[in-house]
Parts: structure tokens; C-alpha cells; sequence
């Protein structure tokens, strides 16, 4: 799309080698600005962001964003950390670290620029919710001390810099409380649940339920989020605290391991396995502060958003299943 100059904007997204962020840097491109993707690849993969070498409007800077960061930028989008559990169990406090420091060094960067800053947080900050859907008003119910707890405090902590950067510094801030995301580039190892159950419905092995399977999760499709993520950014939004943004559609984990082997035309069976300590029994985001302050909704539905994640984990594990578990 052709921009006029005046109206390009130049943005950073950190973890734009990932999932999310390269979802989001496509279609920042596609709009016309100027991006530039700082990640440390850490679980993102340069082959998330090939596509855009070329380009003349993209940079790539690998950078641990927990370390100061001298750029010149518009616009701010925080991505970076490592979203499954999985990942940001495997080293707790660098976990930690990259939401705490990095809050700390990408609001340092916001002040000394003046411009917006938006925090992907998530529906982890409600931890175990006793209030059910989940409302911005709700404070959580968090173990501070368990194995999800350097993800969920750190993501919480974050939000606190942000709004002590916003009443000391009167920084521009944008708090996003991100819901169970899915869809095409998500890691096939991320030991996230679609992931997994797309893997085990492709090679026809059992669907792994943890627990009983009735715990419940809400799905959003990667391309709302991207909308829902643009669309705060975009919007005159005073600060008034975080938006929860996820598709309120809820669904038990053996609903959704149904639906992914019909889709996949998979002869999966089930088999059990032992519940993670602290795995939240449902949630749901309650979106009406995102539908009256963004307009914005979720539009695709799970079975329509789960045939193009289906067809990419087939290529992919089809394809170069080696590489990925290498990666792994
Ligand atoms: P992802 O793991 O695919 O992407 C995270 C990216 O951050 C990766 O590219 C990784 O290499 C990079 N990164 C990690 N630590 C870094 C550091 N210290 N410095 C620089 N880069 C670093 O995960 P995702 O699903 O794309 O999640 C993106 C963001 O959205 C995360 O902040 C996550 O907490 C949040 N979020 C995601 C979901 C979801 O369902 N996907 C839900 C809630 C919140
Ligand atoms: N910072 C950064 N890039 C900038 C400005 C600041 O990475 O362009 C970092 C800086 O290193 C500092 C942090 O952001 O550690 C917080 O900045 P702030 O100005 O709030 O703190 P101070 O420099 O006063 O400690
Ligand atoms: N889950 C499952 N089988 C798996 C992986 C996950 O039943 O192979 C469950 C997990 O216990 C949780 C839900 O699916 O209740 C979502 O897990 P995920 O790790 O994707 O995300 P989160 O718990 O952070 O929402």
C-alpha cells in the first residue's frame, strides 16, 4: 500500500520474530509504515520474518531487550517474552527479566521519544479466575511463588511500570491482556494445547488431555488479534487500565480435540495425563471494553480459524520436521 511520507509511521515491535509479532509486522508493512523487529530469537525463528529481508521498508535487530535500547522510532508495540509454558518455565528468571527489564528499558525508550507504548500482557495476570468471564476490574488470583508465577507476576509487574511510567511520566501507554491466541507460525514444539493436539491428530497418535479435559480456554484467531492489537494503538483511548482482547467463544480442551481430528480427518484417540500444577480451570475474556472503545471484535470462528493453522502444521512438520526438532 503506497503511504504518503508524512503519514508513515516508523515502529518497533520487540519479539517480531515470533508468533504474534510477525503476524504484526506484516500487516504494519502492508499498511505502509516502516518497521523495525528487535528480537534475540530466542523462541521466534528468522524464518517467521524471511519473507520481509528484502524489503525496504523492514529491519531486523537481533537484541536482548532485558539491555538498553538507543533507536529512533513512533511507535512502540512490546512483544517480546516467551508466551507457552513450556518455553518460559525453561529459564524462570530470564523469564522475568525480559518483562521486568524490558518494560523498563522500552518505557525509558517511550519517555525519551515521547511516543505510545503498547504492552502485549495477557489473561495469565487473572491467574486461576474465581470471577468468571474475566473483566478488567478483576485483581486475579495468582500464586506468586509456582512455576507459571515468573511469567504471570512478571507480566503483572510489567503493567505496573506502565502505569508508574504513565502517572510519573505521562507516557502514552497501551495495555493489551492477550487471550489464548492460535494460528499459522505458531512453534510446533510450543507444547501449547492447539499445537499439540494438531501434531498428535496429524500422526494419529492420542490427543494428550491434561486433567480431565473439561477445563475450559477461549480461542482467538492470530489476524483479530493483529486487528485488535492495531486498533488500541490506533485509538484515542485514554488510559483507563488494560483491554482484555481474545474471542469470548469458550470451549472445554476435549471440545477442541474433537473438533481438530474431524477437520483433520484424523483416527485420534484420547489418553490422559496428570493436570500442571496451577492450570487455570477456565477463562473467558469479557470483551465489551474492547467492542465500546476499539469497535473491535473477534470475526473469525475456531473451525474456520483452525483449517490454515491445520494445513501450516502439516507443511511444516511435513516438510521440515528435522529442523524443527532440532530446534526444539
Ligand atoms: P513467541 O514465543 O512466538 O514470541 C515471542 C518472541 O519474543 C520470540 O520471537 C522471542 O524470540 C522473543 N523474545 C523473548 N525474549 C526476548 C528478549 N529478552 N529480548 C528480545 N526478544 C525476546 O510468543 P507469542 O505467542 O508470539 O507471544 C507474543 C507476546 O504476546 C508475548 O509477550 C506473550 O506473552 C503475549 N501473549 C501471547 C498469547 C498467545 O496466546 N500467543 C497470549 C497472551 C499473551
Ligand atoms: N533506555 C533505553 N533507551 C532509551 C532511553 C532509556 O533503553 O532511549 C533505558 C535506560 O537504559 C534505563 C531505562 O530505559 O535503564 C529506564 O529509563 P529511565 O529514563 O526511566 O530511567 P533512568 O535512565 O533515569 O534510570
Ligand atoms: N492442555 C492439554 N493437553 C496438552 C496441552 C495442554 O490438555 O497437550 C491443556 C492445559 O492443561 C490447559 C489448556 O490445555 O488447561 C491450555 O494450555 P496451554 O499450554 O495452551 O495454555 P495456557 O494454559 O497458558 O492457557
Amino acid at each position: 500500500m503506497a503511504r504518503l511520507y508524512e503519514s508513515r509511521k516508523r515502529i518497533l515491535v520487540t519479539g517480531g520474530a515470533g508468533f504474534l509479532g510477525s503476524h504484526l509486522i506484516d500487516r504494519l508493512i502492508a499498511e505502509g509504515h516502516e518497521v523495525l523487529c528487535v528480537d534475540n530469537l530466542f523462541t521466534g525463528t528468522k524464518r517467521n520474518i524471511d519473507h520481509l529481508h528484502q524489503h525496504p521498508r523492514f529491519d531486523f535487530m537481533r537484541h536482548d531487550i532485558c539491555f538498553p535500547l538507543y533507536v529512533e522510532v513512533d511507535e512502540i508495540y512490546n512483544l517480546a517474552c516467551p508466551a507457552s509454558p513450556i518455553h518460559y518455565q525453561h529459564d524462570p528468571v530470564q523469564t522475568t527479566k525480559t518483562s521486568v527489564l524490558g518494560a523498563i528499558n522500552m518505557l525509558g525508550l517511550a519517555k525519551r521519544l515521547k511516543v505510545p507504548v503498547l504492552q502485549a500482557s495477557t489473561s495469565e495476570v487473572y491467574g486461576d479466575p474465581t470471577v468468571h468471564p474475566q473483566t478488567e476490574d478483576y485483581w486475579g488470583n495468582v500464586n506468586p511463588i509456582g512455576p507459571r508465577s515468573c511469567y504471570d507476576e512478571g507480566k503483572r509487574c510489567a503493567e505496573t511500570l506502565f502505569f508508574d511510567y504513565h502517572r510519573e511520566h505521562g507516557i502514552q501507554i497501551k495495555i493489551a491482556r492477550i487471550f489464548n491466541t492460535y494460528g499459522p507460525r505458531m512453534h510446533p514444539n510450543d507444547g501449547r494445547v492447539v499445537t499439540n493436539f494438531i501434531g498428535q491428530a496429524l500422526r494419529n497418535e492420542p490427543i494428550t488431555l491434561f486433567g480431565d479435559g473439561n477445563q475450559t480456554r477461549s480461542f482467538c484467531f492470530v489476524d483479530d488479534l493483529v486487528s485488535g492489537l492495531i486498533a488500541l494503538m490506533n485509538s484515542d483511548y485514554t488510559v483507563k487500565g488494560p483491554i482484555n482482547l481474545g474471542n469470548p467463544d469458550e470451549f472445554t480442551m476435549r471440545e477442541l480435540a474433537s473438533r481438530i481430528i474431524e477437520i483433520s480427518g484424523s483416527c485420534s484417540t484420547f489418553t490422559k495425563r496428570p493436570l500442571p500444577i496451577d492450570d487455570p480451570r477456565q477463562r473467558r475474556p469479557d470483551i465489551t471494553a474492547a467492542e465500546q472503545m476499539l469497535g473491535w471484535a473477534p470475526k473469525i470462528p475456531l473451525n474456520e480459524g483452525l483449517i490454515p493453522t491445520i494445513s501450516y502444521m502439516r507443511e511444516t512438520l511435513g516438510v521440515t520436521a528435522e529442523q524443527f526438532l532440532a530446534e526444539a
